[in-house]
């Protein structure tokens, strides 16, 4: 089983993550939700996690025992279906001078509870096309 964006928890359409995440995290506390249920990451998920992620000072909201680590994905022109996993800067830039455009999908994830949660999404405009050719 591979890994694809439709395994990133959270809804690519809302605009606020931060809030759907702690709209989340509250029903998981309140017991409306398992935390079976929110520590489901994929194995693919995680290994990016230890090896290419970014630590993060914020605290795992379900298990509170380690810091999570935030992991760039990036879906886009040329790149395989399940996403490029970014860890350096140069690689956005990389992506920028092609003219093509991206998205950039930004997931915390616990490499102890395995929670995750989608943080954010980027996009990412080619320099090759102008403003108002849009
Ligand atoms: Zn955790």
């Amino acid at each position: 089983m591979g890994f694809s964006v439709d395994m990133l928890r959270g809804d690519i359409g809302v605009v606020d993550h931060q809030l759907s995440r702690r709209a989340l995290i509250n029903e998981v506390k309140r017991g409306r939700v398992s935390r079976d249920s929110v520590c489901d990451a994929h194995p693919e998920l995680i290994r990016a996690a230890k090896h290419l992620g970014e630590p993060s000072k914020t605290v795992c909201p379900i298990c509170e025992e380690v810091n999570v680590v935030l992991v760039t994905y990036v879906f886009g022109h040329g790149l395989p279906s399940h996403g490029k996993c970014v860890t350096d800067k140069k690689d956005i830039e990389k992506l920028q001078r092609t003219g093509h455009e991206y998205a950039a999908y930004v997931v915390e994830a616990c490499p102890e509870c395995r929670w995750h949660h989608l943080l954010r999404v980027l996009p990412i405009a080619g320099r090759g096309r102008s403003r108002a050719a849009r």
